[in-house]
C-alpha cells in the first residue's frame, strides 16, 4: 500500500524509472500489471495489493490532467460510471481526463448523441455536482487517502482499515487454528489450506503451471483443497470415521473454512474439547501426507491404515495437552465419544 502512495506521490525519480522500465506505465498512478507465471519481484507482490490500495484512494483535482473524468473516484466516493451509468454509455470518450471535459472555466461534456427525456436526471444531477466543484490548474492532481481533510496515507492507519474489513467481510476462524495444542508446523499447513494456497493441481494451473489434473486419492475426480480435504471419498471415510467415534451426524460442508467453522459448533467438555478442535487439522495433515507419498514416491497406504495413521496422529498431538494425560489409543478413542 505505502509503495502504490510513493508512487503516485513522488515526482520522477529513480526507483520509479526501473519499476517504470520493468512493468510498464499503465498512467501517473500505477505500473501495468505483470501476469507472467515466470519472475519473482517485490513490485509483483506489491501489484497484487493494488485495487486494495485504490478502492480506499479518491483524486484532488489539480490541473485535471492525470485523472479520467468517467472512471476515477474524484468528485463523488464512487467513480462518475457508477452513480452515472446512462451517461457513461454515451459518453464520447470514456477514458478521457477532467481536464479534456473542461474548456476554460466551463464543463463540456460530450455526448455521442443527443440526451433522451430519460437521461435528464442524470445530467441535472452531474452539473449540479461539478458546478461546486473548484478546479485549480495550477497545481498538479494528487491522491487522497481515505475520508480524512487531510488525506494523507499512513501504514496504521491503512492496517486498521484492512483489519476492518476483514472482521466485516470474512470473519476468519483463527482462535481454531491458533488457540489449538497441535504442533506450530500443522498449524501453519492448515491456515494455508484455509486460505486455499495448498499447492493442489487446481492451484498450480492458477499460477499458469499446467499439469494433468486428477486427485492422487481417488483417481477419479480433480484436485482442489475442497475435494482433496473434504469431498474425496478417501477424505470423506476419514471425517465419517470421526463422526461415527463421537456418536454424532454431521454434513460435510462445501468449503474447508466452512467444515472447521461448523466442526467447532459442538459443545461438548473442556477435556474433549481441545481435542476435538484438533480433528480438522489432523485429518488435513494426513492426506496431504499420503497425497506426496502417492504422488511422489508412489505408494499408497490402505484406507484402513490411513484411519489409523489419523487416531495415532490425533493421540499424540492431544497428549501436548496440559489437560490431558497419556492414556492408551483405544481408551483415548472411547474417550472422544460424546454421545
Ligand atoms: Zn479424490
Amino acid at each position: 500500500m505505502k509503495w502504490w502512495w510513493r508512487y503516485g506521490q513522488e515526482t520522477p525519480n529513480l526507483w520509479k524509472e526501473v519499476v517504470n522500465a520493468k512493468y510498464g506505465k499503465l498512467d501517473n498512478w500505477c505500473t501495468k500489471k505483470n501476469t507472467a507465471p515466470h519472475g519473482v519481484g517485490p513490485w509483483k507482490y506489491i501489484n497484487n495489493m493494488k485495487d486494495d490500495f485504490f478502492q480506499e484512494v479518491s483524486f484532488r483535482i489539480g490541473n485535471g490532467t492525470s485523472v479520467k473524468f468517467w472512471k476515477d473516484k474524484w468528485l463523488l466516493n464512487i467513480p462518475l460510471k457508477d452513480s452515472h451509468p446512462r451517461l457513461f454509455l454515451i459518453a464520447t470518450e470514456p477514458d478521457s481526463t477532467v481536464a479534456s471535459n473542461r474548456d476554460g472555466n466551463i464543463w463540456d461534456i460530450r455526448f455521442r448523441r443527443n440526451l433522451q427525456d430519460w437521461e435528464l436526471g442524470e445530467i441535472f444531477d452531474l452539473f449540479k455536482s461539478l458546478e461546486r466543484f473548484p478546479v485549480n490548474s495550477q497545481t498538479p492532481d494528487s491522491l487522497k487517502w481515505g475520508e480524512s481533510s487531510k488525506g494523507v496515507f499512513s501504514v496504521k492507519a491503512s492496517y486498521n482499515r484492512m483489519n476492518t474489513i476483514d472482521v466485516l467481510t470474512d470473519p476468519w476462524p483463527w482462535k481454531l487454528i491458533w488457540k489449538t495444542k497441535l504442533p506450530t508446523k500443522i498449524k501453519c499447513f492448515t491456515w494455508t489450506a484455509l486460505k486455499n494456497a495448498t499447492l493442489t493441481l487446481d492451484n498450480f494451473k492458477k499460477k499458469k503451471i499446467h499439469l494433468v489434473n486428477r486427485c492422487y486419492m481417488c483417481q477419479k475426480e480433480s484436485e482442489s483443497v475442497n475435494h482433496l480435504f473434504l469431498h474425496c471419498p478417501v477424505a470423506a471415510d476419514l471425517w465419517h470415521m470421526f463422526t461415527a467415534i463421537l456418536g454424532i451426524s454431521w454434513t460435510i460442508p462445501y468449503c474447508l473454512k466452512g467444515a472447521v467453522e461448523s466442526w467447532s459448533l459442538w459443545k461438548m467438555n473442556e477435556t474433549i474439547n481441545k481435542i476435538w478442535q484438533m480433528i480438522p487439522a489432523c485429518i488435513f495433515w494426513c492426506l496431504w501426507i499420503e497425497r506426496n507419498s502417492r504422488c511422489f514416491d508412489g505408494t499408497s497406504t490402505p484406507n484402513c491404515s490411513l484411519k489409523s495413521k489419523c487416531l495415532v496422529n490425533l493421540f499424540s498431538w492431544s497428549n501436548l495437552s496440559p489437560v490431558n494425560d497419556v492414556i492408551p489409543l483405544l481408551d483415548f478413542i472411547g474417550s472422544l465419544s460424546v454421545a
